[in-house]
């Protein structure tokens, strides 16, 4: 039976510095043993493209908080989608970047606080807020279906509700809060498994994550993975790989 992993990036997969290189070894094993990983993140497309490389991966992913699902060409016998590239078939489930950034406009209007998103600031600007590097942070600005920022002095609950009010979700991150439209990684995730099921018959899924956008994934898989703040970041990899390796499901 196909074992399909769905995992969370930063905090989950990378540590705090974004570095993946505790977590690496386990990805290849869980890969050598057949399983699917899946990663599924609040980072664009480009970002993601780049950790799925450099870990291996020829999975399908899930960019911008479930805005997203790209399937790689003949991944698949058997998929729908909305849009196709060269390399992918998309089934797009987000709202378009243009139209988030004219509302979090109306937010900031009706909050009268500050908001700062991705789109106000420059590539170096999220280089040094975010802590990535210069490079990762072109790609983190290339945003499709979500918009990442933050708020300085405003009321959390209020934002929440203003946002509702315009029709849109804000949910929050590892360092950012971000405004994107009813997709969620659950959405997401939900959808991916029915064309697993498709095409392989019935999966077995566990998920893995560390925040709060992280829970819609993790009520919809068969084993939830949950890494805690104070958890060196492959504690939770341990546990899947031992559950995988013992079929205990
Ligand atoms: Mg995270």
């Amino acid at each position: 039976m196909k074992t399909v992993v769905f995992t969370d990036l930063d905090g989950t997969v990378l540590d705090e510095k974004y570095s993946f290189q505790d977590v690496k070894p386990i990805i290849t094993q869980l890969l050598f043993l057949d399983a699917a990983v899946v990663l599924c993140s609040s980072k664009t497309r480009t970002e993601i493209e780049f950790y799925r490389r450099a870990l291996s991966i020829s999975d399908p992913f899930i960019s911008e908080n479930g805005g997203a699902i790209f399937v790689p060409k003949n991944y698949f016998k058997v998929a729908g989608f909305d849009r196709q590239t060269r390399e992918y078939d998309i089934i797009e489930l987000g709202i378009p970047y243009v139209e988030l950034r004219k509302k979090l406009q109306s937010i900031r209007d009706g909050m009268g606080c500050k908001l700062v998103g991705f789109g106000d600031m420059s590539t170096e600007e999220v280089a040094k807020d975010s802590g990535l590097s210069v490079e990762l942070a072109g790609w983190a600005k290339q945003r499709e279906y979500g918009e990442p920022f933050r708020i300085v002095d405003c009321n959390e609950e209020q934002l929440f509700k203003t946002a509702k009010a315009e029709g849109l979700h804000v949910t929050k991150g590892d360092r950012y809060y971000h405004l994107k439209g009813k997709n969620d990684k659950g959405n997401a995730v939900m959808r991916l498994k029915e064309v697993y099921v498709k095409n392989f018959g019935q999966i077995r899924t566990i998920g893995v994550g560390n925040s709060a956008n992280d829970l819609p994934m993790l009520d919809v898989v068969d084993a939830p993975f949950f890494r805690e703040k104070t958890e060196p970041v492959d504690v939770p990899w341990k546990k899947i790989l031992a559950k995988v390796v013992n079929q205990s499901f």
